[in-house]
């Protein structure tokens, strides 16, 4: 049988009271986004038999498959497996194979098997076992009378892999759809500005998609094709970021399917066999600590400094303390002195250097407002600044976070 839509119940009281985030829906929204099923609702119902049994009945009217997860434990509460079982009319057969894997996997921790957990090897009759490798409880798959329906257990670290090795092949055959999406990265641009130019593409396309995600200071624009094949899915996606790149947002993008900015600048800058130093005042050496973190980085990244003050400033980049008394800390033509000193000190190609106003208090010497902050960038053949208006209604870690962002994203426009 084909798959077209699916519903998502998740059993378990303690999901009701918050006591614990549903990660599994997630989980499993986004692998069926993948297989390109829809999803059009999903539930939570408590550890009650009669909620439950009605919550099945329901989805199974309107969905093809219904993927269930929690209470396939051993306890008194936990009553998927026997409530959907009575729903499909279906009785419940004791697995011998099963019973002996519970069995090992107790004796395997030098436990004796509680006699509860008998009833974790009972599965519905004519349904596929799935092996939890993780645990005890098996999942189950079921095709009965033209629906499927999976039960999985509930805690995440069984979930996962179980569906992944399990469910993930079996369903993708099923599928008469297949999701292709794509990821662009817009730096540069704001949030509702990039709204504005994009929106009736947005509003009027359902198949492809394409839907706005906000960042600290970046947003990604998803791509997403529902096909009857992969080259097909990957032709609309292209067609629609075309007409992205088309547009007034097109100069903004920085890339395509990025994990991370720094790890782009990274790979960058290893392609194009170039050096990087840094000279950093407001952001303490965060934008340091992100290059770093990408492994290799060793490679291409050469050290920085971290100059907060005036002092700093001077002794250790060389700025001019006229610059500084003229311009203040926070402006274009420190933060060029200051990419200048970095570069010429770590004989780097590329330095970029970041100073502004981080808040929440403005300094009375710069004069400058929360959330102005320069990049200076210096090269062999060129030095200038940018300056960034980052909204003084955001806090100080996100002006940070911006300013180290907006500065790796100077450091890729020179390496197009
Ligand atoms: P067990 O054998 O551990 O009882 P089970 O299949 O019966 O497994 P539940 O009893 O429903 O699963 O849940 C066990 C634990 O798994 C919960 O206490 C919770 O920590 C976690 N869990 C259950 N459902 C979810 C969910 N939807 N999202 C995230 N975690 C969950
Ligand atoms: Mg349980």
């Amino acid at each position: 049988m084909k798959i077209k839509n699916a519903e998502i119940l998740c059993v378990g009281t303690e999901l009701l009271l918050g006591e614990v985030v549903n990660t599994n829906v997630a989980y499993l929204g986004r692998a069926l986004a993948r297989l390109g099923i829809s999803v059009y609702h999903t539930s939570v119902v408590g550890d009650n038999q009669a909620r439950l049994y009605e919550a099945v009945t329901t989805a199974l009217k309107n969905a093809d498959l219904l993927i269930l997860s929690g209470g396939l434990g051993p306890t008194y509460d936990d009553l998927t497996k026997e409530t959907v079982a009575e729903v499909l009319g279906l009785p419940l057969v004791r697995d011998v194979a099963i019973l002996c894997e519970i069995e090992e996997y107790f004796a395997s921790s030098n436990r004796k098997m509680p006699p509860n957990n008998a009833k974790q090897a009972d599965i519905p009759l004519g349904a596929i076992a799935l092996k939890n490798r993780t645990g005890t409880a098996p999942g189950i798959f079921v095709e009965h009378n033209g629906k499927v329906v999976v039960l999985l257990p509930g805690p995440p670290f069984e979930l996962c892999p179980m569906f992944d090795e399990f469910v993930f092949p079996r369903l993708r055959e099923m599928s008469d759809k297949i999701l292709v999406s794509h990821n662009i990265h817009v730096m540069g641009m704001g949030e509702s500005e990039v709204e504005m130019h994009l929106l009736d593409l947005m509003k009027n396309s359902a198949n492809p998609s394409l839907a706005p995600y906000a960042k600290e200071g970046e947003m990604r624009l998803r791509v997403g094709a529902l096909a009857d094949s992969e080259e097909e899915g990957e032709k609309m996606c292209r067609e629609m970021i075309e007409r992205v790149k088309a547009s007034p947002v097109g100069e903004y993008i920085y890339a395509l399917d990025a994990e991370y900015i720094e790890k782009l600048v990274v790979e960058k800058l290893k392609e194009k066999k170039l050096t990087l130093s840094v000279a950093e005042s407001c952001t303490g050496g965060y934008l340091g600590k992100r290059i770093t973190d990408i492994s290799g980085a060793s490679n291409v990244f050469s050290g920085g400094f971290i100059t907060y003050s005036s002092k700093a400033k001077i002794d250790l980049l060389g700025v001019n303390p006229e610059t500084l008394e003229k311009h203040t800390a926070v402006s274009g033509e420190v933060a060029i002195e200051m990419a200048i000193g970095a570069r010429e000190r770590l004989g780097t190609d590329i330095a970029v250097s970041v100073t502004g106003e981080a808040g929440p208090n403005p300094d009375p010497a710069t004069k400058q407002e929360v959330g102005t902050v320069f990049i200076g960038v210096s090269t062999k053949e060129q030095s200038y600044s940018v300056k960034l208006t980052i909204s003084r209604q955001r806090d100080r870690e996100y002006i940070r976070k911006v300013a180290a962002s907006s500065a790796l994203r100077e450091i890729l426009k020179l390496m197009k």
